[in-house]
């Protein structure tokens, strides 16, 4: 099979690009457009670095990567304030981001050895004569791409990982964020004293030429419009990917739940970094008998709530969102939806304030897809069967959060969702020991946990003899005798039915 992609324009050697401040328009940086010549140069400079790093013991690389976590720390007041300038978050958001992340650089470093390095499972009876043992090897080089809405934490639970795996990392950061990128680069290169971590910076067209560079596995983080693309382009080569793309996140109150507190968590998981969050609360199925309650508990603190330069809600930071986040709202108002908080007036040319709509028919726009702004429907439910099936039918499965004193942990079990918080709201992303990632076109593959230092190396299993087995199975010396025993081996093993 051939696979047909469209390859964005190729960049020309020398161009730049700027980026924004998304409050102001104001430029930020300017950054050069990397060609693919550029691209494959870096994935041959990080190939040189990975033959060094693949080499070194965990303990090594630990103690690199803790080197370069304390130097970012020291330094995160001047990285939280280029993420405000670059994405428009406000700085205390943007500080518990990087913190969050600083948590998840220590954790891979730390535990690395334990989850990857070589260790025994059981032979089985037939093979009782081997020794089993499988270790995790590096893959060689990692293409990571990012997005923008949360430029540190969001690369660096692909980059970390990565490199506490042993590999070398290229990273190609968002147009929308390359100084934080470069910043966070720059920062390895100081800290570790060589290029492990190279950065490439450009448009769609790099992050394509990335794609095709020879890596030896891409992990992209982004819409799952470019991450269809992206698999495409890696399906030419056979490069493995990873892909983390949107979500359509679902708050699921039950009637026992502390509505106070799910209400609380519902606006802050939805309008928090502007909406702008791949496990973004963007829907909320609450139990008949508490949604009067909730819905003006929440109505109550939304309204008081604003978006603005200094507010506690930034930006919308690209600017064609205003027009999709417009559309939905519009798209709900049409169809019989209305706006208890916002509305379409609440979308302003660069600020959305919070709005909160009721309602919504369960096939609009605003149910169905990722809207990514400070806005979210609510829903009522007679039954928990109802929530669940509703937040079910979309096409995406990322996160979720229940909210139920008795029945949580069992309404979580049956949402399609890579991930759930129970009477929280996206706790699961800052333990570092839980894989994240998702379902249907939200993604596949996981970063976080030891399941994310696996994504980026290749099992390496070795079953070593250690005496001479009774049968010779794998010689063409065996004899008749042989496999009649083995036969009655197979019989005894597997041929005799279990008692219930
Ligand atoms: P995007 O898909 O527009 O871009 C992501 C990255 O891909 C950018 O670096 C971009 O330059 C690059 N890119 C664009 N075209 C490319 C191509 N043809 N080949 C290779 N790379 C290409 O996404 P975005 O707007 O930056 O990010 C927002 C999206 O990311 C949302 O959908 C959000 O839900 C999702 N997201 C998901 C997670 C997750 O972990 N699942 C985390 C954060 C964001």
């Amino acid at each position: 099979m051939t696979v047909m992609t469209q390859a964005p324009a190729r960049p020309q050697s020398g161009s730049t690009f700027e980026s924004l401040n998304p409050a102001t328009g104001e430029v930020v940086g300017t950054h050069p457009v990397q060609t693919a010549e550029e691209v494959q140069a870096a994935v041959a400079r990080a190939r040189e670095e990975a033959a060094w790093w693949g080499g070194l013991s965990f303990g090594e690389r630990k103690t690199h990567l803790n080197a370069w976590k304390t130097s970012m720390t020291q330094r995160l007041p001047e990285l939280a304030e280029l993420m405000r300038l670059e994405m428009g978050k406000p700085v205390g958001d943007a500080m518990l981001e990087a913190g969050l992340a600083m948590e998840h650089v220590s954790w891979a470093a730390g535990h690395a050895g334990r989850v990857l390095g070589r260790r025994r499972v059981s032979p089985g009876l037939m093979m009782v004569n081997q020794s089993a043992s499988v270790a995790f090897k590096p893959l060689g080089v990692v293409g990571v791409i990012g997005p923008w809405n949360y430029p540190v934490f969001t690369p660096l639970g692909s980059v970390a990982y990565a490199l506490a795996a042993g590999n070398a990392v290229v990273f190609k950061p968002s147009e929308h964020t390359p100084g934080v990128g470069a910043w966070m680069v720059q920062a390895f290169q100081d800290a570790v004293g060589r290029p492990v971590l190279q950065l490439v910076t450009g448009l769609g067209a790099t992050g394509a030429a990335l794609c095709r560079a020879g890596v030896d596995k891409v992990a992209f983080t982004g819409s799952t419009a470019t991450g269809k693309k992206v698999m495409a382009a890696c399906a030419e080569t056979l490069t493995p990917v990873v892909i983390e793309a949107g979500g359509k996140d679902s708050v699921i109150v039950d009637a026992d739940a502390d509505v106070e507190a799910a209400a609380d968590a519902a606006l802050w998981g939805a309008c928090s970094n502007a909406g702008q969050t791949c496990i973004g609360v963007e829907r909320v199925y609450v139990h008949e008998k508490v949604y009067d309650e909730f819905l003006s508990t929440i109505t109550a603190k939304a309204a008081v709530l604003r978006a603005d330069r200094d507010g506690k809600i930034g930006p919308i930071t690209m600017p064609s969102q205003v027009g999709v986040i417009r559309s939905h709202v519009q798209d709900a108002l049409d169809h019989g939806g209305r706006a208890v908080v916002g509305g379409i007036d609440a979308v302003g040319e660069r600020f959305v304030q919070p709005t909160i709509l009721v309602d919504v028919p369960e096939d609009s726009l605003a149910v169905q897809e990722e809207t990514f702004g400070p806005t979210m429907t609510i829903a009522k439910v007679r039954t928990m069967d109802e929530a669940i099936e509703k937040t079910n039918a979309t096409r995406y499965g990322l996160g979720n959060t229940v909210f139920s004193k008795v029945n949580g942990m069992a309404i979580a079990e049956r949402v399609r969702s890579g991930m759930s918080a129970v009477n929280g709201v996206i706790s699961f992303a800052g333990i570092p020991s839980l894989p994240f990632g998702g379902v249907g076109d939200s993604g596949f593959g996981r970063i976080h946990g030891p399941e994310g230092l696996k994504e980026f190396t290749y099992a390496k299993a070795i079953a070593r003899q250690r005496f001479k087995p009774m049968i010779n199975l794998t010689s063409f010396d065996r004899t008749a005798k042989a496999d009649k025993q083995l036969a009655q081996v197979i019989g005894l093993l597997h041929g005799r039915a279990k008692k219930r």
